[in-house]
């Protein structure tokens, strides 16, 4: 990879902002008001209604877009708030999207649950092969969405690859960057034309708020983004958004470190005679170990993993562990462990999951900031408690070729 995640640390800690011109504040203060003075009808600081800017969400999307090397990004209250709006503001009835099979459960449910009923339709297809992605492009399709490594199999997708297909056929790629960022791949760089991310995850990083951005060079796109968002109302909150910028100043440090600890966790994990497989981005035996050494700087902090013992010995593990805790989220300092089949992809139909290797014996690790050695001796103190006999050995499920 041509890049490392040091190229991003001055602009992580300063990009974007500068101190407070009123006060001299390093930080941005938070400027938690709903509505600024106007000093003539018509005559504004560029502040009217916090529904519509902010100027500590301002200062967010300033750091955000310099991160991304774009314009301001556009910041809304949540990752999902971010996908929604993003697909308001550019499908209509009729449309279809192409999107990557393994992705997020809440974005499966946007299409599945709410999009469908204002006609707009999806195929839900292999992204990691360009062809398949060529053959599901149909007239009417506006968008390609796809996530990379994917939410929970770490499946990846060959962003440029795909981007030639989308170029040559007219139509949008989006690449929702939330297990990587900016620091570890750059979308935009390999042909995307929109990157989102939920700022809820790495971002922030302290399980401290929930958010989500998009950047993109198009100002067109930024305008009408930020007029669905209005409409909508679906913008940060400063607070939320103040927590965020203090959380990005440490992103690539945080980052590198998340990545070199599951790298340890992933590589005990692949030798533990109780482990069925281990799926991460830096293990030589990963399925798309050249593509992710060719457009990732760093594997990232998420990994995922199967017990020889199925569903029952991985939900037996999950109900064990002390110091991994057992909750939805990523990309923080603490380490989560979740089930996605009960808890963020639940609402994946069951179909989709077994197709795409979400088993009801999965396991995502969410790899934190403790000591490496402390997670480690804590999935082998759960894993010892397991019977050797536990459960019965899932199928084999079709994984990232
Ligand atoms: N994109 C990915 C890859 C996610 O994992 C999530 C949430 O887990 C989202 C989007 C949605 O973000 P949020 O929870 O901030 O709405």
């Amino acid at each position: 990879m041509t890049f490392s995640p040091e190229l991003f640390a001055t602009t992580a800690v300063r990009g974007g902002v500068a101190p407070d011109p009123a006060t001299g504040a390093v930080l941005t203060p938070i400027y938690q008001s709903t509505t600024y003075h106007q000093e003539a009808v018509g005559v504004h600081k560029g502040f009217t209604y916090s529904r519509a800017a902010n100027p500590t969400v301002s200062a967010l999307e300033a750091a955000l877009g310099a991160l991304e090397d774009t314009p301001s990004a556009v910041c809304f209250a949540t990752g999902m708030a971010a996908i929604s709006t993003l697909f308001l503001a550019l499908l209509k009835a009729g449309d279809h999207v192409v999107v990557s099979d393994v992705v997020y459960g809440g974005t499966v449910r946007l299409f599945q649950q709410v999009l469908g009923n204002f006609g707009v339709e999806a195929s839900f297809v292999d992204t990691s092969d360009a062809d398949v992605v060529a053959k599901a492009i149909r007239p009417n399709t506006r968008l390609i969405f796809i996530e990379t490594p994917a939410n929970p199999t770490l499946k990846l997708t060959d962003i440029a690859a795909v981007a030639q297909v989308a170029h040559v056929a007219g139509v949008r790629l989006v690449v929702d960057n939330t297990f990587l960022t900016p620091i570890a791949q750059r979308p935009l760089e390999l042909g995307a034309d929109i990157t989102l991310l939920s700022t809820t995850k790495y971002i922030e990083g302290h399980n401290s708020t929930v958010g989500g951005s998009i950047a993109t060079h198009d100002e067109g796109l930024l305008e009408r983004l930020r007029l669905v968002r209005k409409t909508l109302g679906c913008i940060q909150s400063p607070q939320e958004a103040w927590l965020t910028l203090r959380g990005l100043k440490t992103l690539p440090l945080r980052l590198q470190r998340h990545s070199a600890n599951a790298q340890s966790v992933a590589e005990w994990l692949e030798q533990h005679p109780k482990v069925a497989r281990v799926h991460y981005p830096g293990l030589a035996g990963f399925p798309q170990f050249a593509l992710a050494q060719k457009q990732q700087s760093l594997p990232g902090g998420m990994l995922a993993f199967e017990l020889k013992g199925g569903a029952e010995a991985g939900i037996q593990l999950m109900n064990t562990v002390r110091l991994c805790l057992l909750a939805e989220n990523l990309g923080a300092v603490e380490t989560l462990i979740t089930h996605p089949v009960s808890m963020t992809h639940s609402d994946v139909p069951r179909g989709i999951r077994e197709h795409t290797g979400i088993t009801d014996g999965l396991v995502r690790l969410s790899v934190g900031l403790e000591n490496p050695a402390d997670i480690i001796a804590d999935l082998d103190a759960a894993l010892a408690a397991i019977p050797v006999s536990a459960g019965t050995p899932e199928v084999e499920p079709c994984l990232a070729k």
